[in-house]
């Protein structure tokens, strides 16, 4: 493997998982946790009203359509919470700012036990699934208007955004599967390019860590960024993600993405204390929503008709063409990644090497059953790319990329 030779690294789920990121539908098990079994040494998270308000609507929303459970009462009383939380001077009969908080508290812990006891399993892929649905063929899902799903998608997003940070927060980022691969890469400055089809902020994090100079591909008059933004340099390598990230925000009223800084970003759409204010327009809202999150779903991809996914997409076409090596790390090659699927077909030429890497549970050698072999990756990447030279790799990522950097040291 020269060093001259261009790569590009196809980071998928697989690759945020030595750092336990949740799943999509570990994001709802973490809605539902229960905090902590001992009350002495329970300690709250600090829990803002906005957030309070988004957990309970989406809570109600899920209860009321994926559940057994009738919550109308509990429908009721947050939108009587919700009126009394329009009034802010203290009049007869009006709760105090603690008071409304104490409420929002009582009434979320109501929820979150109604969603437990429910066994509630659905996937929230296949919630925004309906909601793409709906938008798509501008029908009525059940009985709600556009707007009522615009605003539960928003909250949902915002609460996915939320938990998501959480858990980047918690890593350490010093994995040594992680900084094989980042030794690895930092060899190969400038001619390596990274498509991350991931929204955690996992790879531009470990990036500022170990100084390696990026560029998120985003052309300059669609996106304003706050904190760490490096010039773009000669010594620079791509990071292209497709599917958005947890922390760019859309400005509703001047359309530029927002980059925050990856350790803000959690808190950052649910700060009671602060209003959402754009850095480009300067735009402010108090109450309302000024801010879209950036996650796109592969079904959502139709929807899409922005200058900035077409922007994204076609830098991400632009390296897989001109790629020698394409390296897939923890990419299973999702059937429902149809658009990414049919890019990559297009656009990976013949002669490319390919290298896949997963872990032991995706090894068809383990199994000796035809049927369960067909259903594995390995199978997938073959029928795409029946003229490339595939080889793949069961021991994870760790091990691949250490046995490279021996052969380079
Ligand atoms: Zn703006």
């Amino acid at each position: 493997m020269s060093k001259n030779e261009r790569i590009v690294f196809v980071l998928g789920a697989g690759f945020s998982a030595p750092a336990n990121l949740p799943i999509q539908d570990r994001i709802l098990q973490e809605m539902i946790r229960k905090p902590a079994e001992d009350i002495l040494s329970y300690i709250p998270e600090p829990e803002s009203t906005k957030f309070l308000k988004s957990y309970i609507s989406v809570g109600i929303f899920l209860l009321q359509n994926y559940t057994a459970f009738d919550c109308i009462e509990y429908k009721d009383r947050f939108e009587e919470l919700l009126l009394k939380c329009k009034y802010t001077k203290l009049e007869p009969g009006i709760l105090s700012e603690d008071d409304k908080k104490n409420e929002l508290l009582i009434l979320r812990e109501k929820i979150r036990e109604c969603l437990e006891k429910s066994n509630i399993s659905v996937s929230l892929e296949d919630v925004f699934t309906s909601f793409d649905k709906t938008y798509q063929s501008r029908e009525f899902f059940h009985k709600y208007s556009s707007q009522y799903i615009d605003e539960i998608k928003e909250s949902i997003t915002r609460l996915f955004v939320y938990y998501f940070s959480k858990y980047c927060k918690n890593h350490t980022y010093d994995k040594g599967d992680y900084l094989e691969f980042f030794n690895f890469l930092k060899k190969h400055v400038p001619n390596a390019a990274i498509i991350s089809t991931n929204w955690d902020v996992l790879t531009e994090t470990y990036l500022e860590k170990y100084k390696i100079n990026y560029d998120l591909s985003l052309n300059d008059e669609y996106f304003v960024q706050d904190g760490s933004y490096k010039p773009k340099s000669q010594k620079t390598i791509r990071v292209i993600k497709i599917h958005g990230s947890i922390n760019w925000f859309r400005c509703l009223n001047c359309g530029k993405i927002n980059i925050v800084s990856s350790n803000d970003c959690g808190n950052h759409l649910f700060d009671d204390e602060s209003p959402e204010i754009c850095k480009s327009c300067g735009e402010i809202r108090d109450t309302e929503i000024l801010f879209q999150s950036q996650i796109i779903t592969p079904t959502m991809m139709k929807s899409l008709n922005g200058q900035l996914y077409a922007n994204l997409w076609s830098s991400a076409r632009d390296a897989l063409q001109n790629a020698d090596h394409v390296i897939f790390v923890g990419y299973s090659l999702p059937i429902a990644d149809f658009d990414f699927r049919y890019m990559l077909h297009q656009s990976i030429s013949n002669n490319a090497k390919i290298d896949v890497i997963l872990y032991h549970d995706d090894d068809p050698s383990q199994t000796d059953k035809l049927k369960l072999k067909d259903l594995l990756p390995e199978k997938r990447y073959h029928n795409l790319f029946a003229k490339n030279k595939i080889e793949f790799c069961y021991d994870g990522f760790g091990s691949y990329f250490m046995n490279k950097n021996i052969l380079l040291s």
